[in-house]
């Protein structure tokens, strides 16, 4: 089964394009409301980096869901959208002077604070306005996660978060600190987990950071644990929506909350990987001397995650019902790493079919560029197109 494309509309289009399917992306917003709404204390926050399409991002609003942010202009762009700003989270290991002032002139929700010169300097941004900083800490797990090693975070060897060792003595440091308030701990481990074990593992180590606090009096009001829930790469089609109840219920399980905390998720990929496709003309069919090549109008300039990571997408020959035939599927770009598939069974293409590269919602047209001097593809909503 192919996805539901309409292709009248898109035989006239101008490719490459992202088409997001959002009738998808909303049964996908329906299903984490309807596994988070079991629980009073849990809050959603979109990862805006994995996708900032403005159709994009005010669906996710209309939903309700918070917006987690790594930088100013990702700030921007969840204020544009709509997110009322005490839903705001602010992440990142390097945070400039302009967008602590612009989360300050914003009043957002929380810095996820993730040294301990960051906290200085927006102790010192924020007296400057007369304000006081909510401050979460990044805390530095040391839990692994079993992805690709690119997309891994919560490893001591990672740039990412405050050692655990550290934990008690910044936290001290925040309370010596006159404009900024210790409101949390805010975890991340890593992106495309799909084995609910390495969410366990997090737990049992948030559990142990909080009996350590309690010991010393320390009450937290926030864990932030993060995202990182994976999709099925292979399956777009029959998997289209996540396993949210799993994800969720492993937290209401294993986490050991304290009375009156409240639990912030960051969902990037889960939310917007399976609404997106890229959208592709087949330029030629040319035979190589082992095997057939499908070269495409789009290139790793418009979705690098395969260069990148060795991401799979899976791949339909929209235009043909023909017998199958294995590729390799390339684009345009003078770099070897510009392959989408190596032998893809697709139905037999030629010149003009369109493709539809699958499950590219997340992590795909935020990442395009102008290598090339190419232009950057459009997003189109299926709301517009049909
Ligand atoms: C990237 C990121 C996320 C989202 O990750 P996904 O794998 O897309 O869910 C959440 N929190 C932080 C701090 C991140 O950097």
């Amino acid at each position: 089964m192919k996805g539901k494309f309409p292709l009248e509309r898109f035989a006239q289009m101008r490719t490459p394009f992202y088409y997001y399917d959002m009738e998808l992306l909303r049964a996908t917003l329906r299903a984490i409301n309807q596994e988070t709404q079991k629980y009073e204390n849990f809050c959603v926050h979109y990862a805006v980096k994995a996708n900032a399409n403005p159709k994009v991002l005010r669906s996710i609003r209309e939903a309700g869901l918070g917006a987690d942010c790594v930088s100013g202009g990702e700030i921007e762009a969840a204020i544009r959208a709509g997110f009322p700003a005490d839903k705001i989270v602010y992440a990142g290991v390097g945070k400039s002077d302009w967008e602590i002032n612009l989360g300050l002139d914003n009043d957002i929700f929380c810095f996820n604070v993730e040294s301990v010169p960051e906290l200085q300097v927006i102790n010192e941004l924020a007296a400057a306005k007369g304000k006081t900083a909510n401050v979460a800490f990044r805390i530095n797990p040391d839990v692994g996660a079993h992805t690709h090693a690119n997309i891994t975070t919560g490893l001591a060897e990672n740039k990412f978060g405050i050692a655990m060792r550290d934990m008690e003595s910044v936290i001290e440091q925040a309370q010596s600190l006159k404009n900024v308030r210790f409101v949390g701990l805010h975890f991340h481990i890593g992106s495309q987990i799909l084995d609910m074990g390495d969410f366990q593992a997090l737990c049992n180590r948030i559990n142990e950071l909080q009996d350590q606090l309690e010991s010393h009096r320390i009450i937290v009001e926030n864990i932030n644990v993060g995202g990182g829930l994976g999709i099925d790469y292979q399956h777009p089609n029959r998997v289209p929506i996540p396993d949210f109840k799993a994800y969720f219920d492993t937290y209401a399980k294993r986490l050991r909350l304290r009375p009156g905390q409240k639990l912030h998720f960051e969902l990037g990929r889960a939310v917007v990987a399976q609404c997106g496709s890229l959208i592709a003309r087949t330029l030629y069919i040319k035979e190589g001397a082992h095997k057939k090549f499908a070269i495409l109008d789009a290139g790793m300039t418009d979705l690098i995650r395969p260069a990148l990571y060795q991401a799979y997408h899976k791949i339909e020959n929209l235009s043909s019902e023909e017998p199958m035939e294995a590729y390799d599927v390339v684009g345009p770009i003078c770099e070897s790493s510009d392959v989408f598939a190596k032998q893809m069974d697709l139905n037999a293409a030629h010149r003009g079919d369109l493709m539809a590269i699958r499950s590219a919602g997340a992590y795909g047209e935020i990442m395009a560029s102008c290598y090339n001097c190419r232009p950057l593809p459009i997003g189109y909503s299926s709301d517009e197109l049909f």
